[in-house]
């Protein structure tokens, strides 16, 4: 049986990268994909395990080569989906989750049209500016094009299937556990799961 393709989507300052955190904890099931990416490695980050840092040239090349699944340029730097990797265990039967932006979203829907999507909201857009701005030492200017940047992807909010707000964190990862325990669920899945069950039933 097919694994599920998971994406999960948000802008900057939403709160993702924790949520995703705390349902991998929760879920050892589901596998993080990672991406190759062309931006530096922030502290704390480690090639292989956060992304596959990789400079410009060899990204043009991958992507060439047919390497990836999705790519986009998001804030000057490059972000791709490794095709192979992520065929291999979705047939596998893994769960696989993408952390990608909204246009990958889109590039990944066209392949995988069962894909379930994830889209993560900040409880306001006050609380969004709040909690950027709570970062560290970036400027005004850079915040205000920030939360400009976050309110364009917030409006692909309707091209994914499931809205997580992200105003209590245990809260919102409670949600994304249900989002993910429920498209186990889903007929199709159980049907693959117990064939011969399902088959019983059909007979008279
Ligand atoms: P960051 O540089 O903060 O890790 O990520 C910046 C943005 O790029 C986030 O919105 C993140 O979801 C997105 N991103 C990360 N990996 C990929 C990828 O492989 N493909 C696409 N399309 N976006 C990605």
């Amino acid at each position: 049986m097919p694994g599920t393709l998971f994406i999960v989507t948000a802008p900057s300052g939403a709160g993702k990268t924790t949520l995703v955190s705390g349902l991998l904890e929760r879920d050892p099931l589901v596998k993080l994909s990672i991406s190759y990416t062309t931006r530096a490695p922030r502290a704390g980050e480690e090639d292989g395990r956060h992304y596959h840092f990789v400079d410009v040239s060899t990204f043009r090349q991958l992507r060439d080569k047919g390497e990836f699944l999705e790519w986009a340029e998001v804030h000057n730097n490059y972000y791709g989906t490794s095709k192979g990797w992520l065929e291999a265990q979705i047939s596998a039967g893994k769960d696989i989750l993408l952390e990608i932006d909204w246009q990958g979203a889109q590039q990944v829907r066209k392949v995988f049209p069962k894909a379930v999507g994830v889209f993560i909201l900040p409880p306001s857009v006050e609380e969004l500016e709040r909690r950027l701005r709570g970062r560290g030492t970036d400027s005004e200017d850079v915040i205000a094009r920030r939360v400009l940047a976050a309110r364009g992807e917030m409006r692909h909010v309707a091209e994914f299937d499931y809205v997580i707000i992200n105003e209590d964190l245990p809260t919102a990862i409670d949600d994304l556990v249900g989002v993910v325990r429920a498209s186990r669920l889903r007929y199709a899945n159980q049907e693959a799961r117990k064939p011969e069950f399902f088959r019983y039933l059909e007979q008279d």
